[in-house]
């Protein structure tokens, strides 16, 4: 009998090692893992992390990456907040937004939108892969820019 590493069959999430699928980690070992791993893979190249340029990550590693990386939680973050509504920070705004209503009849919309607007508004937007040195400080420029109008 085999049992192949579905992670909705199993309890312990096993993921196959990119470099080598006969390696199934659990997923709060990956990274250990990885590290070990990918010294016996010197000649792959890195490319960048689509939510953070200074993240260089060798090629298979690339999907494990985005899927831990703590730019893409703070991206995340904004949405995560909207969902359960939980923070302090929301509370209050919530509160502000919605004092002369009936709790009941909140309507969801209307208490976290500008929220939400203000926040993907200030979001910095990271350069794009592979861009220059340069050409990444002209676009932060622009995006600080854009931040500010
Ligand atoms: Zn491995
Ligand atoms: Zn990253």
């Amino acid at each position: 009998m085999t049992t192949p590493a579905y992670p909705e069959d199993s309890r312990i999430e096993l993921l196959s090692c990119p470099y080598n699928k006969s390696h199934q980690i659990q997923r709060n070992r990956m990274q250990t893992h990885l590290i070990k791993c990918r010294k016996s893979y010197p000649e792959i190249s890195k490319v960048a992390c689509p939510f953070n340029v200074t993240h260089l990550i060798k090629e298979p590693e690339l999907s494990y990456h985005v899927s831990i990386c703590a730019d893409r939680a703070s991206f995340e973050k904004f949405k995560i907040q909207d969902d359960l509504d939980r923070t302090d920070e929301t509370r209050v705004i919530t509160y502000e937004l919605t004092s002369d209503q009936n709790w009941d009849s909140v309507c969801v919309e209307k208490t976290y939108n500008p929220r939400k607007y203000m926040d993907s508004a200030n979001l910095i937007r990271h350069a794009p892969a592979g861009a220059k040195p340069s050409e990444r400080k002209e676009f932060r420029a622009a995006e600080f820019k854009r931040h500010k109008q």
